[in-house]
């Protein structure tokens, strides 16, 4: 299995949103995408790690890369300092993406507390871009006080991770299960 994990932003150059203590998501979003790779390549699974101020660069890593899946990492932001929480987007519902997205939003709410927001639509350049399943997983509000301390807490961090490999794993364990019973069925 081959997934491309991508820190939003770039740390030095475009440090996305920026929380009332200073946190920058780039940061963040460098720090959990380490943490997703290593839980990820612990169960052998190839990973591509990629952080890049040019979105086409992003997106041209990872289809070279020849990635089955591809999760972008952000952290939200709003004017309205209460918004807090999870969501996870993909370009359309009904698909394969949506199916990834679900089971990561499910894993982070769950281990983390936060807010569900729900699975969303949205057309990033990165989701539509990129020739595979593909979420962009917007961890938790920075310009929100209690969520900011989740991202900036080292345990909390290691959690969201945590629970975005396993969000990935559960969607490939789905997949894997409806193959061999579809098999099994054939063989039948
Ligand atoms: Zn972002």
């Amino acid at each position: 299995m081959k997934v491309t994990i991508n820190g939003g932003h770039y740390p030095g150059r475009d440090s996305g949103a920026v929380g009332h203590t200073g946190l920058q998501e780039a940061s963040v979003t460098r720090d959990m995408m380490a943490r997703v790779a290593c839980y990820l390549r612990a169960i052998s699974y190839e990973v591509l790690e990629v952080q890049e101020n040019v979105l086409s660069h992003i997106t041209d890593a990872s289809n070279e890369f020849g990635a089955d899946l591809f999760v972008s990492i952000h952290c939200n932001a709003a004017n309205n300092a209460d918004a807090k929480g999870t969501e996870a987007f993909c370009v359309q519902t009904g698909g394969d993406s949506e199916k990834l997205a679900i089971c990561i939003q499910k894993q982070i709410v769950s281990s983390l507390g936060t807010v569900d927001r729900g699975v969303k639509t949205g057309n990033f350049y990165v989701l539509r871009l990129t020739d595979c399943p593909a979420v962009l997983v917007e961890t938790a509000f920075i310009s929100n006080k209690d969520d900011e301390k989740l991202l900036a807490d080292e345990n909390s961090l290691d959690q969201f991770a945590a629970a975005i490999a396993r969000g990935i794993t559960d969607y490939v364990n789905e997949l894997s299960t409806f193959f061999m019973e579809s098999e099994s069925i054939t063989l039948s």
